[in-house]
């Protein structure tokens, strides 16, 4: 996860206090030199290294539960750049002001810390492990699905571990502990009673020690007095390292005689501990998809659905992949999804070689109809070129009684509906969470140059409350290599609502036109399935848009996705924001609401300390 400290010139990342001081003896020691590094003992915190006097005063800064930062005792900021810009003007209890940022050289790259890599490393192999995935595919689960994950396993990881013995109690723990043989630091780590807490036992010159492992409002785990941890494994491994008030450093994990370990898991090292303190962590390997979302009582999540992947991404599928599909192998149901100009929506199965999946099929209304017939044709060849978890993938096209094209099913169907049907259930995080997969699919669009055209709400398809795809690419066009817009010769029967100045005006279409789009869809999606513009009609949009009106913020909606949509409608597109951009800015945005979620859920969960 990317550091809201990343972009300061002055932060240099996990390094120790004598190294601060040492950038600040090179840079010069004045009054109020000063740098940011990240704090070792509070995730998430930081640490401000100030001069004075030739000497150096340390201020840490915690990130506090509502996600704003602070100084003990001084205000909060919203984050550690503005924090940094309050004490430049104010030096508000510290010895003096912030006068000059000690700079990072270019050949000093900000350090990351040794959890920021282990839980990414963690991440990693828990997805690897869980849902089989790889390359891109496990890319895009971590970035749409990292809140969920990290809260997984935070939640669950330790009981993978085979140091975790479960609910045992203080004197068992010791008769495991005494069986075998009994070296400095061979521990365990045991479920406590019913509060939900745990406790460490450790050996230590024969004699096993216990100690409360304490979990605070904000969900995290510490011993007494030591440092704070969002799991029960990372504090573990820190005392691996580092003693923390415990009689010795943990060493040997006395093994729980329980566990399924030898049969289920993989050992993998983590790299970037030190080489004598390298650790191994072990997470069984998935059961089979869907079935696992119910055992640790989580929302299904998209890497959990049989379209997350493309049916083709086994090799042996592959090999039998063609555009045009057998009719014998299509099942056509008489349900109809929905329907267009060109004729309608049904379901029906596709049988594959190892498997049946579930499709929906575009069946064109009349073959006589040229026109229709050749823009589907059309749509089937943009999608037939498209392959990402964010947006419906054709199956294949089928020439039979009718031509049809064959999807990949979304059944909960339009988000604009699903919103407005659902309205009570559905949280704004939710909403996030699908505008953010939304424009994960769009990056993906940007990037391989095809602009969409026909980006609303009606167009993202629902494959569950959690899973968004972005579908109709009716419209959709592949921009030529050296191309950034397409430019269309004659207007047609467009949505003008969605669409930028420089369309209506200009007939250019790029993926900035996609992005003010997206800004409209965002609109839909946080007013719960509203019509933009209201009654409205395209004409008068055009003259609201070019006197420089916008639409006004959804009732409920976040300041940050409605500054963000306003972005999206910047008038010139050379200077809106393109997709990579929003993406960052969903991601950030989705992220940071999620951990404040997890963090209010562990505070009502948290029993009083004992
Ligand atoms: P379209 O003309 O592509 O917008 O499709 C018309 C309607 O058919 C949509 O609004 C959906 O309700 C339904 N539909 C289209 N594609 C799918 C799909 N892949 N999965 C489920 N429903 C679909």
């Amino acid at each position: 996860m990317i550091d809201p400290a990343a972009d300061l010139p002055f932060f240099y990342g996990s390094i120790s206090r004598a190294e601060a001081e040492e950038h600040l003896k090179l840079a010069g020691m004045m009054d109020g030199l000063f740098l940011l590094r990240q704090c070792l003992r509070s995730l998430g915190g930081y640490v401000l290294s100030l001069v004075w006097q030739l000497d150096f005063h340390h201020y840490a800064v915690e990130k506090q539960l509502n996600g704003t930062y602070c100084i003990s005792g001084g205000k909060p900021h919203c984050g550690p750049a503005e924090l940094c810009q309050y004490y430049s003007q104010d030096a508000d209890g510290l010895v003096c002001m912030l006068r000059k940022p000690c700079l990072r050289s270019p050949e000093t790259p900000i350090r990351t810390g040794v959890f920021d890599s282990l839980r990414e490393n963690m991440l990693r192999e828990y997805v690897r492990q869980t849902w089989h995935l790889e390359g891109n595919a496990m890319e895009q689960a971590i970035i749409s699905q990292a809140p969920q994950l990290e809260k997984l396993i935070a939640t669950t990881a330790h009981e993978k571990m085979p140091w975790y013995h479960g609910k045992i109690t203080r004197t068992e723990s010791e008769r495991r502990l005494y069986s075998g043989a009994q070296p400095d630091g061979k521990f365990l780590v045991r479920e406590r009673d019913e509060s939900g807490t745990f406790a460490l036992s450790v050996i230590y010159g024969k004699t096993a020690y216990h100690y409360q492992i304490l979990l605070d409002k904000s969900g995290k785990y510490s011993m007494p007095e030591g440092t704070k941890f969002d799991t029960v494994w990372q504090l573990v491994e820190y005392l691996k390292l580092k003693p923390d008030g415990l009689v010795t450093i943990l060493r040997e994990a006395c093994l729980n005689p329980n566990s399924t370990m030898g049969r289920v898991c993989t050992l993998f090292l983590l790299p970037t501990l030190s080489s004598t303190a390298s650790s191994c962590l072990c997470i069984p390997l998935g059961t089979s998809k869907l079935d696992d979302s119910s055992s640790t009582n989580r929302h299904t999540m998209p890497m959990d659905t049989s379209v997350y992947e493309s049916p083709y991404s086994d090799p042996e599928a592959l090999k039998e992949k063609k555009l045009f599909l057998k009719r014998d192998q299509l099942m056509i149901d008489e349900v109809e999804l929905g329907s267009g100009n060109f004729g309608c929506v049904k379901r029906g199965v596709y049988k594959m070689r190892k498997k049946q999946i579930d499709v929906a099929i575009k069946v064109l209304k009349s073959e006589n109809e040229k026109g229709v017939k050749d823009e589907m044709m059309k749509e089937a060849e943009i999608m037939h070129q498209l392959d990402n978890p964010y947006i419906v993938r054709m199956i294949g096209l089928c020439q039979a009684e009718n031509l049809m094209l064959v999807m990949e099913m979304a059944p909960a169907g339009p988000l604009n509906k699903y919103l407005s049907a659902k309205k009570e259930q559905i949280t704004v995080e939710n909403v996030v969470e699908l505008m953010h997969q939304v424009s994960l699919g769009m990056v993906y669009l940007e990037e391989n140059n095809f602009v969409h055209r026909d980006l609303a709400a009606r167009n993202v398809l629902l494959v569950n409350q959690h899973y968004a795809k972005i579908s109709d690419f009716g419209l959709s066009k592949a921009l030529g290599a050296n191309d950034n817009y397409y430019k269309a010769r004659t207007a047609g029967k467009w949505p003008l609502k969605w669409y930028a100045p420089e369309c209506i005006n200009f007939h250019k279409f790029s993926s900035k036109s996609d992005v003010w789009s997206f800004g409209v869809t965002m609109w839909e999606a946080f007013s719960y399935g509203g019509k933009p513009y209201k009654k409205m009609k395209g004409p008068e949009v055009i003259s609201f848009i070019e006197s420089g009106n916008r639409m006004d913020c959804p009732p409920g909606c976040p300041d940050v996705m409605y500054a963000l949509m306003k972005d999206c409608w910047t008038y010139q597109h050379e200077n809106r924001p393109g997709f990579v951009k929003v993406e960052e800015q969903m991601r950030n945005y989705y992220y940071s609401i999620s951990k404040k979620t997890s963090s209010e859920a562990a505070n009502a969960a948290a029993e009083p300390e004992k």
